[in-house]
């Protein structure tokens, strides 16, 4: 087979296709015992980074749990740079209310979790009955400032990473694994 483009600029594969399929099931399992009880259970989807996670999540999720609703947010945080500053400016909100809905938070990667502490507050603010998150990977740094999270799929590397939704530049977002990029092809880490 043919080698795929985006192979000469990945380093190194972080997490592969299987895993990912993997733990997603798995996160779903526990998702679906955890609310087994609830009537029905809103996924809010952290555009863009998060949606292929969403899809995957959703499919597996939907065979064994509640009825799910989906909705997409899509919020930029100000910082320098690559860091975060926890300044966020919501982009595109919510299309409705979210008051007494039970909802999960679906991330793709949490690093210092700023972005991700603003958006609880912001969801609690809307009354939701509940806020909880999944996310696909976190770096060390959210174990120390990044509110407490309940499903995670991965911990990984602090290092950047691209692939499974996530970018460099709008780029390598198609591929079906999360790996690192090689220098030459313009990442800092
Ligand atoms: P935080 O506020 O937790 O520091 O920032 C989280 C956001 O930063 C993620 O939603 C993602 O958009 C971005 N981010 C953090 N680490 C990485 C990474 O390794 N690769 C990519 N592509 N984005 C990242
Ligand atoms: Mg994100």
């Amino acid at each position: 087979m043919q080698a795929r483009w985006y192979e000469a600029d990945i380093e190194r594969v972080i997490v592969t296709e299987e895993q990912i399929r993997e733990k997603t099931a798995d996160l779903a399992k526990q998702v679906a015992a955890d609310y087994g009880s609830v009537n029905e259970l809103l996924l809010v989807c952290i555009l863009k980074g998060a949606v292929m996670f969403m899809a995957d999540f959703t499919r597996e999720l939907g065979r064994i749990g509640p009825p799910l609703e989906l909705e997409f947010m899509s919020a930029a945080s100000y910082g320098q740079g690559t860091t975060s500053s926890g300044v966020v400016r919501v982009r595109a909100d919510l299309d409705r209310s979210i008051a007494g809905r039970h909802v999960l938070v679906v991330e793709d990667i949490i690093d210092s979790g700023l972005t991700l502490s603003w958006l609880l507050k912001y969801l609690a603010s809307r009354g939701a009955a509940s806020v909880e998150v999944v996310t696909l990977l976190r770096k060390p740094e959210a174990m120390r400032s990044a509110p407490p999270l309940k499903y995670v799929g991965f911990d990984i590397p602090t290092e950047f990473v691209v692939g499974y939704g996530l970018d460099y530049n709008e780029r390598y977002r198609e591929l079906p694994y999360v790996g690192v990029l090689r220098p030459e092809a313009g990442a800092a880490s």
